[in-house]
């Protein structure tokens, strides 16, 4: 079943195109991962799938709806972002369940959440910690976990990990892969890593100024890249 349509998505900012009439198709339960160079236009097509950016021209369906003009917070959608964004004065319980007190759910129904996202992610021993006292990956598990507690038709990771070092993010990225088949969600995943995205990924778009260059899935795009850019991607060279 298709989860997320978009369908000659564009986006100006003045006179500048960024996204330049994108197709998209990602089913229910997919784990999609959007590559390509600094400046493609990644973080805008996450950001207006969102609906944290307006879109010039084209439409965006969740579920089949029309969501185009739709709020943010009526998309059913959770964004995690690469600096976590926790509140500093909160402790972990409070950040995670922060988007559910503002949304006015009760606080017992909200304890539960936290609780059953905080099992999910081994966050348990730190509910009453302060995001100083983390460490990095701890402090990404509870981005996480305020994504999870939404209970979100789409996942969307904005480089979750590239502020990470280098064995934190082998070990977070096990983790996001675990999520994805524990909670079969559908998430769609930026990065600029290749590991990442060939072991992540059951369909990589490749991305570059504003267009799609390739879709495929990962041992697809190695083994038979359209093109040189793709191939320095992620393929073998042609
Ligand atoms: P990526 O995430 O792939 O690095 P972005 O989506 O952040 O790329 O940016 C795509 C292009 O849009 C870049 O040229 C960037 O400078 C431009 N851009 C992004 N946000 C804005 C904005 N708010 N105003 C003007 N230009 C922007
Ligand atoms: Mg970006």
């Amino acid at each position: 079943m298709e989860r997320l349509s978009l369908k000659d998505v564009k986006k100006n900012f003045g006179s500048t195109e960024v996204i330049k009439s994108v197709n998209l198709s990602v089913d229910d339960g997919e784990f999609v991962v959007f590559v390509g160079p600094s400046g493609c236009g990644k973080s805008t097509l996450l950001r207006m799938i969102a609906g944290l950016d307006h879109v010039t021209d084209g439409t965006i369906a969740i579920d089949g709806d029309d969501v185009t003009g739709m709020l943010p917070l009526d998309r059913g959608v959770a964004m995690v972002f690469q600096s976590y964004a926790l509140y500093p004065h909160m402790n972990v319980a409070d950040n995670i369940g922060f988007g559910l007190r503002i949304q006015g759910m009760k606080k017992a129904e909200r304890d539960a959440k936290v609780a059953e996202a905080a099992r999910t992610l081994q966050l348990e021993p730190l509910l009453a910690r302060k995001p100083k006292a983390l460490s990095g990956g701890q402090r990404q598990r509870v981005a996480i976990g305020r994504a999870i507690v939404k209970n979100p038709k789409i996942f969307l990771f904005d480089e979750p990990l590239s502020n990470l070092d280098a064995e934190l993010r082998v070990q977070m990225r096990l983790e996001i892969a675990r999520l994805h088949t524990e909670l079969g969600a559908t998430m769609i995943y930026v990065t600029h890593d290749q590991v990442e995205a060939m072991t992540l990924a059951d369909k990589i778009v490749v991305l570059r100024d504003g267009r799609v260059e390739q879709v495929g899935r990962p041992i697809d795009l190695y083994e038979d890249p359209d093109n040189m850019f793709v191939a320095g991607f992620i393929g073998s060279p042609k």
